[in-house]
């Protein structure tokens, strides 16, 4: 499998720290921690709890499951107001905050365009227009989900709609992990999950943890080095899951508006201090492209864009000052 992004290894003297490794298979990846503790059975706990947070979110959040909370919100849409967990409101609550501040790149409705492309890649058959179109007037849009926060209630207007969290659900689990870690009192350590990092404190004798991103045009040479601590990094890349329909690979990210996979932008990486708005942002932005991530960005503060777009005239790789600030030059830890 292509991890997105290669953490750097890096080798720390005079610690009484022990550096314990451990990795799961989970939500359709891999995850995996790294921690510094001073006992390992205390980091070796840690892990275990947090890798059960992310099992239990995998659990409802899924839509592979047919008993997870999800697979039943999305079995009886169309029917009504529908009782759901306070953290499903949550979740929703976030994705329709991106969808709004996007205007629509970002939407979690999308499920149903997802299911059309994958079917083109098993029946050899391009998805013609017309069906792509009818299929976003029917079962896509943002504003054909109406919540009732306080009442944990939510109604979806058509039957066809399929929710899929694929877009934010990775950077929510990490949040939650993250949060479980800290509270146990974990100060350093970085999980990486398929394409989601996060960064607790600093490794001991660092002022950061050195995170490779990922060159979709070249596996063998990161992109940029950057130096990271108490923040999320999330990576959205073509190269990673695509549809192949006739030879040609289409991206699994899709703009919900036109229904057609994105094309001119190979990767985009986004900092910020939570993983879910990193996760969500890195997708939104590979369909927004370049040029509209600045409104979305000016809007939202304190987030680090690395664009890479192909343009007629080539490969163009952009960095926002935001993310220069946590550029180092190379690998070489300190
Ligand atoms: P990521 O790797 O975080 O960019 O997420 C990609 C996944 O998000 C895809 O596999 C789809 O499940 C889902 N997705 C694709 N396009 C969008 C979009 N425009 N908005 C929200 N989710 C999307
Ligand atoms: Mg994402």
């Amino acid at each position: 499998m292509n991890i997105a992004l290669v953490l750097v290894a890096s080798i720390f003297l005079n610690t009484n720290l022990l550096l314990v490794e451990r990795a799961f298979y989970v939500m359709g990846t891999i995850l995996e921690f790294k921690l510094y503790c001073e006992d390992r059975e205390f980091c070796n706990k840690a892990i275990s709890d947090a890798y059960s947070e992310v099992k239990r979110l995998d659990d409802m959040l899924s839509n592979y499951k047919e008993d997870s909370e999800l697979s039943e919100v999305n079995s009886v849409a169309g029917t009504g107001k529908i009782h759901v967990s306070p953290e499903f409101i949550e979740l929703i609550e976030r994705s329709l905050f991106f969808s709004n501040l996007t205007n629509g790149a970002f939407d979690i409705t999308l499920g149903k365009l997802i299911e059309l492309w994958r079917q083109g890649q098993q029946s050899k058959v391009l998805p013609d227009s017309e069906t792509v179109k009818k299929t976003i007037s029917d079962c896509v849009g943002f504003d054909k989900i109406k919540l009732h926060s306080k009442e944990e209630l939510i109604e979806i207007n058509s039957q066809c709609v399929s929710i899929d969290f694929g877009g934010i659900g990775k950077g929510y689990a990490i949040d939650r992990a993250v949060s479980m870690l800290k509270k146990k009192g974990v100060e350093s350590g970085i999980i990486n999950f398929g394409g989601e990092i996060f960064a607790i404190g600093a490794p001991p004798g660092g002022s950061g943890w050195r995170v490779g991103i990922h060159n979709p045009l070249n596996s063998d040479e990161p992109l940029s080095f950057i130096e990271v601590k108490d923040m999320a990094v999330s990576t959205s890349g073509n190269y990673e899951r695509f549809f192949v329909i006739l030879g040609k690979n289409y991206s699994h990210i899709i703009d919900p508006r036109t229904g057609m996979p994105v094309e001119t932008v190979p990767s985009v990486t986004v900092l910020s201090k939570s993983a879910t708005d990193a996760d969500a942002l890195s997708t939104a932005i590979s369909v927004m492209g370049k040029d509209k991530s600045a409104d979305v960005l000016k809007k939202y503060e304190n987030a680090g864009l690395l664009i890479v777009t192909k343009q007629k005239n080539g490969i163009f790789i952009y960095k926002d000052s935001f993310f220069q600030r946590f550029e180092v030059r190379n690998s070489s830890p300190h």
